[in-house]
């Protein structure tokens, strides 16, 4: 990385070496999987993927998966299963990635933004109801760093005015809301396999629903718009037949990419096991920093801990957000931020006008907000590193 870097007061850095924000596990079997996948010469959607999808389906508990290759893509899809219109209105938390709002806006339709609880960062199911018009087709739900969005009230709204409850689950692999696994919840689940979350294809992603309803027609428009049903149905035509029922899209995975995910599916509790073991050390060393807040995990949730967003208590900081984590960075420890909420980019901002405090606690917790490095395969030593660069960057900016 940077050659030289500056500790507080020009001292040492609390450690040699820089440490990612985050760095994907790849270990041997993985390797060995997609190098026998390309000596096999199937390269793209094939046995792999149908195999993913099985096995994904069955770890989450879901009906049917779609394996593709994005997250945003499952978002994309979610919403042509359910017919959006462009007269449309879809409920999203601001405090969001890009993907969540864009989806919607392919359609022509509005994203209609609405505030998070200020302790989860999670959208809060009363200001949901609030937004809900004659034109709100569905609400997506997002699973900020991992903790799922409080479903009940959310369940309730959605049958009570007939609405599709989608949950962006790019986060949640594996999370439990009171006991019931991250993508058995909600309508439609997406859940996304870049490279930082909990599991990685590289690029990829997965629509989980019990309704093969949804799932035929997210299948269908994956690829072309190809129905695999007429093709089925005619093969009496010859193998090189196909019906084109719709204008669909290519968004359908590799078996390359289905490799690396069969294997990192395996590994998923154990990953897991390991980011709550940081975790818990950070929660035990954080606990007595003066200016900092821990992540507040609700206790009927169980948290991917995909990410630890730790909050700063910048009243009591004579520094904000950034000089922090440049600081960080002098002790060569990488952090991150999530999310610069949607209604504080240009296209939001332009389009519908609105100013930095029309979602407050959004507003609000974005600028105090610092994404720790939590992943597997980090040892004592890394952990030891980034509570030592914390404590020596907050006790030197403290009031
Ligand atoms: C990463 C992410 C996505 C999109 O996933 P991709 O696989 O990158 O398309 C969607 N929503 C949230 C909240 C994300 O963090």
């Amino acid at each position: 990385m940077i050659a030289e870097r500056l500790a507080l007061d020009g001292g040492r850095p609390v450690r040699e070496s820089w440490l990612p924000f985050h760095r994907p596990r790849i270990e041997d079997d993985e390797i060995a999987e997609v190098v026998e996948t390309l000596r096999g010469g199937w390269l793209t959607t094939g046995p792999r993927v149908k195999q993913l999808e099985r096995e994904l389906a069955a770890y989450v508990g879901a009906g049917h998966a779609v394996a593709l290759n994005s997250g945003t893509a499952a978002l994309h899809l979610a919403l042509e299963a359910i017919k959006l219109g462009p007269s449309d209105e879809v409920i999203l938390p601001t405090y969001t990635f890009a993907a969540t709002g864009e989806a919607v806006a392919y359609f022509g339709a509005r994203p209609v933004l609405v505030d998070v609880d200020p302790l989860t960062l999670n959208l809060d199911p009363s200001a949901a109801a609030a937004a809900v018009t004659d034109r709100t087709r569905a609400i997506i739900a997002v699973d900020i760093g991992g903790v799922p969005c409080d479903y009940d009230p959310l369940l309730e709204l959605c049958r009570a005015r007939g609405l599709v409850l989608i949950d962006d689950a790019a986060h949640a692999l594996p999370a439990r809301y009171r006991g019931r696994m991250v993508g058995t919840i909600a309508d439609l689940t997406a859940l996304s396999f870049y490279a930082t979350k909990p599991m990685t294809t590289g690029e990829g992603g997965m629509l989980l629903t019990d309704d093969g309803r949804y799932a035929e027609r997210a299948q269908i428009m994956s690829l072309h718009g190809i129905s695999h049903d007429a093709w089925k149905r005619y093969t009496a035509e010859g193998s090189w037949y196909y019906e084109i029922v719709a204008p669909g899209f290519k968004y359908n995975m590799t078996d390359v990419a289905a490799a690396l995910g069969l294997r990192q599916l395996t590994k998923q509790d154990r990953f897991r096991a390991e980011r709550a073991q940081i975790a818990a050390r950070y929660d035990e060393a954080f606990a007595t920093l003066p200016a900092v807040e821990c992540p507040h995990v609700p206790d009927w949730s169980e948290t991917s801990w995909h990410l630890y967003i730790l909050r700063l208590q910048l009243d009591r900081l004579t520094v904000d957000r950034a000089q922090v984590i440049k600081a960080l960075a002098a002790e060569n420890v990488g952090a991150s931020v999530h999310f610069i909420p949607l209604h504080c980019h240009p296209w939001y901002r332009e389009r519908y006008g609105f100013a930095p405090e029309a979602f407050p606690h959004a507003y609000q917790q974005y600028q105090r907000t610092v994404s720790l490095p939590i992943f597997p395969g980090m040892d004592d030593r890394d952990v030891d590193d980034v509570i030592a660069a914390v404590s020596k960057v907050i006790d030197h900016y403290q009031r």
